[in-house]
This record gives C-alpha cells, structure tokens and sequence, in this order.
C-alpha cells in the first residue's frame, strides 16, 4: 500500500437482524498503515461489523470498499484473497493439533475458516506438495511473530496471550494489507498484552494496516492511531484517542453521564 492510501471505506453499512438494527448505517475509513480502534459497550455492534467487512454477513444495505473496490457482495473466501485477514472474539483452535497444524490449516482455509467448517474433509484434499508449502508459509509466519520455538507444541498447552499471538499468525498467511482484530487482548494478563501490541506495531511499521476491537481502553489509547466509537449500532464518536478521551457522547456511554 502507498502511504495514505485509503484501505478500508466503510459507507453507511447497514445489518438488521428481524427487527434489530445491528449497525446502523455506519460510515468510517481505515487509511494504509494505521491502527484504528473499534470500541463501544457489548451489543454496539462491533463484532458484526467484522461480520459485515470480511462478507461473513451480507449488508442489509450501504457499501464497504477495499482498496478504491466495491466489495459488499463479495463471498469471505474472495475477501480473505484481496488481502483482508481476520481473527474471532473467542480462540478458534484444535487444542490437540500442534501450533504449526493450527496455523497452516487456517492458511489453507482461508476465509471459508469456521468453527463448524468442514475442517477435516477440507484437510483431506491436499496433496504432499501444497502440505509442504502450507507448512513452509506457516512457519515463516511463526518466526515473525516470534512463536518459532513452540511450532510443535500442542496449541492447547500455550498461554491464552500466545494462542491469541498464534490466530494473528493464521491471519497472516493470507498476506492481508489489513487485519481486524476482534478483542485480542481480553483475558490477557499484563505482559502478554504488552507482547501483543509490540507486535502489531511492529505489522504497523511493516504497512500493515490494523482494525481492532477491544475493551482495555489504557491499551487502545496507546496503541491507536484513531478511534471509532459505537453504542447500540450507531456511530457515536470518531477522533484521535485524545479527543475521544474527552468526547461528552463517549463519556456518557461508558460512564452513563
Ligand atoms: P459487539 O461485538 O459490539 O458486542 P455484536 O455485533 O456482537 O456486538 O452484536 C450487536 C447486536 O446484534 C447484539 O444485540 C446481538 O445480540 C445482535 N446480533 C449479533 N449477531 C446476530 C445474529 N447473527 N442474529 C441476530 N442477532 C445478532
Ligand atoms: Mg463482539
């Protein structure tokens, strides 16, 4: 990406589920190599706003845009191929798979990745040659994240901040120009989320640009370069972490007044 290239342009995104308005008509952009937060309380909307950007759910109405392309209507799997990488809320590995397995089977996934998905029929198609390149790919992925040492550990024994560390490697392999992070951080104890914002600064200083939604507001605040805020699917508030800080609407919701 060049430097100030719009990556991401959310246009008045949309998502009714029945009579609840999810995201309401929700506009915001995410530039080349900037982390931007997506924060609000639980329901805002925030989650299926990655639904929405990664085509896990189809717009009601409004328009997303990658990279100056319309892609509201593309297929996850097309999505994930453009360069869009993911992660889930919750930890979505085979504990009993080595850390290597778990990312080499989300690289070939891709975006049809979920957690009732087909995985082993899915594993069942490679032949030697793509198995070796997936491995390949995915230990490359692991050495950047600095998970190299743990590649034939069982993923389930690793620490929830090196299993979350792991998840931002799977998202890797697909080679995304943007990642959206769905609360990376929860859970985690302090040094483990110190760890994990040294690592997407370090994506960050690489060109990656990075959409994160999470809660610990010390770690948001000095992590990002602009926040989004939502409440009850609607945009509430967007700014500089230090204007948001002192925003009356964000202060109202996350305070109650
Ligand atoms: P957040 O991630 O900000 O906590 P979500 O995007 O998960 O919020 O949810 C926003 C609202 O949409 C909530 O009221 C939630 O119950 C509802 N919701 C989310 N996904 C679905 C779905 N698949 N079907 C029906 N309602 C949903
Ligand atoms: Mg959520």
């Amino acid at each position: 990406p060049r430097a100030g290239e719009r990556i991401l342009d959310v246009q008045r995104a949309r998502k009714q589920f029945g009579g609840l308005v999810a995201v309401n008509d929700v506009s915001f952009g995410v530039d080349a190599g900037e982390i931007v937060g997506l924060i609000g309380p639980n329901g805002a909307g925030k989650s299926t706003t990655f639904n929405l950007v990664t085509g896990l759910l189809p717009l009601t109405s409004g328009s997303i845009a990658y990279r100056g392309q319309d892609i509201s209507r593309f297929a996850s799997r097309d999505i994930v191929r453009l360069g869009i990488g993911r992660t889930f809320q919750h930890v979505q590995l085979l504990p009993g798979m080595s850390v290597l397995e778990n990312v080499a089977l989300g690289a070939h996934l891709r975006g049809d990745y979920r957690p009732q998905g087909g995985v082993l029929a899915s594993v069942l198609r490679l032949n030697r040659r793509e198995e070796a390149k997936l491995l390949h790919e995915a230990a490359c992925q692991l050495e950047r994240v600095g998970l190299k040492e743990w590649m034939f550990a069982e993923a389930g024994s690793l620490a929830l901040g090196q299993q979350r560390i792991l998840e931002i490697a799977r998202a890797l392999c697909s080679d995304p120009a943007l990642l959206l992070l769905d609360e990376p951080a929860a859970g985690l104890r302090y040094q483990e989320k110190q760890a994990l914002a040294t690592l997407l600064r370090q994506l960050r200083d690489d060109g990656m640009s990075i959409l994160i939604v999470e809660h610990d507001m010390d770690f948001v605040m000095n992590l990002t370069d602009k926040l989004v805020v939502m409440e009850f699917g609607t945009k509430i508030a967007e700014g500089t972490p230090e204007t948001i800080q002192q925003h009356p609407a964000v202060l109202e919701a996350y305070l109650g007044g």
